[in-house]
């Protein structure tokens, strides 16, 4: 059996995988070159997940744009110089469908990556993910390798961050209707609800990572999103059904709505794994609502 190593293994995505050495920042802090190299060595894996990242949504990416160029060039750098000096044989790194063009106006695919500047609200995360996309080319260019990116829509599901200032939709909604059925107030949702996601159960984007490694012998890009998108007034009206919430709902049009839409065009997924069924988004939003509800104390928040 391959020996899989997946970086962020403690994060949304890597504690997704069902099997594999997952570490934390802890054990492997990717922004320290020597020691990150010194601790891959040791292991002496086959093959590398790299899920590690700085990530927020929507709020923390406007409020920390320096911070999230500065460490996310630093961690993904490192990771791939390392790769390609222990002859790791393969390579899954992460991009996302937030780094795109802002106003293409048609559904994104692969090729679009850098057709014109990202959205403003995040443009910090998304040079240095775009630089990824750079970097993974030219190293198997340079040096013969097969490595490639993923581009993940939003991604939701268990272990996610539930911080009600940092986390992304889909999370900072079931904490904040799980405050407002305890307080007995109304629920308050950033922005006017007109903007539309894709979303993707995390169970599914790792289960496509292992089939992707298995199947997959080109190096480009994929998109991973089931193309089906869903506007956020839908999704809170989804998120309060489930949970059972009775109260009233706000929107606050104070609060940006970030990119109006991130629409996909999931082909080149669809061509390599014809077969892959997206767990439907009401099923994996009632089992991460269940989830943080039964494991609120120890839940991200
Ligand atoms: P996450 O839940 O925030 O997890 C981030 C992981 O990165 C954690 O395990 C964290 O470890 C680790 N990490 C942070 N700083 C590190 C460092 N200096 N060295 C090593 N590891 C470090 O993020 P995620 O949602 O799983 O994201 C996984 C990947 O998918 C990222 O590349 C992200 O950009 C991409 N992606 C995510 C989404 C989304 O909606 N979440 C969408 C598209 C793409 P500790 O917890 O131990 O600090
Ligand atoms: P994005 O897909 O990168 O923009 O990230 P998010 O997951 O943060 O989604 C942002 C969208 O959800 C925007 O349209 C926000 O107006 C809307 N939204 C509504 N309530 C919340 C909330 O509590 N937290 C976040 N992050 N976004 C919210």
């Amino acid at each position: 059996m391959k020996k899989i190593l997946i970086t962020g293994g403690t994060g949304l995505v890597g504690s997704s995988f069902p099997n594999g050495i997952k570490t934390s920042s802890k054990e492997l802090d990717l922004l320290n070159y020597n020691h990150s190299y010194e601790f891959i060595k040791n292991i002496n894996p086959d093959s590398i997940i790299h899920c590690s990242a700085m990530v927020g949504g929507l709020y923390k990416n406007m409020n920390n744009p320096a911070e999230f160029f500065d460490k996310n060039i630093s961690m993904n750098s490192n990771i791939l110089k390392i790769a390609k000096n222990l002859k790791i044989k393969q390579f899954i790194g992460f991009l996302s469908t937030c780094i795109f063009p802002d106003n293409l106006n048609k559904p994104f695919e692969e090729d679009d990556l850098h057709l014109g500047p990202p959205h403003n609200s995040n443009y910090g995360y998304a040079y240095a993910k775009r630089m990824f996309d750079v970097q993974v080319k030219a190293y198997n260019e340079q040096f013969g390798l097969n490595y490639f990116n993923v581009i993940p829509t939003n991604v939701y599901g268990i272990n996610d961050n539930f911080n009600l200032e940092s986390s992304h939709v889909i999370p900072g909604l079931i904490h904040k209707v799980y405050l407002a059925k305890k307080n007995k107030t109304d629920l308050i949702v950033w922005g006017s609800g007109i903007a539309k996601r894709e979303f993707i159960f995390s169970e599914d984007l790792s289960k496509i990572c292992l089939e992707l490694l298995e199947k997959y012998n080109d190096n480009s890009p994929i998109i991973v999103s089931s193309s089906q998108e869903i506007s956020i007034k839908d999704l809170v009206d989804l998120i309060v059904d489930i949970s059972n919430f009775k109260g009233g709902v706000i929107f606050d049009k104070t609060k940006s709505d970030g990119q109006i839409t991130k629409n996909t065009n999931n082909t080149k997924l669809k061509t390599i794994l014809p077969e892959f069924q997206f767990t439907p988004i009401e099923i994996g939003l009632e089992k991460t609502i269940n989830w943080f509800y039964n494991n609120y104390e120890r839940a991200r928040k």
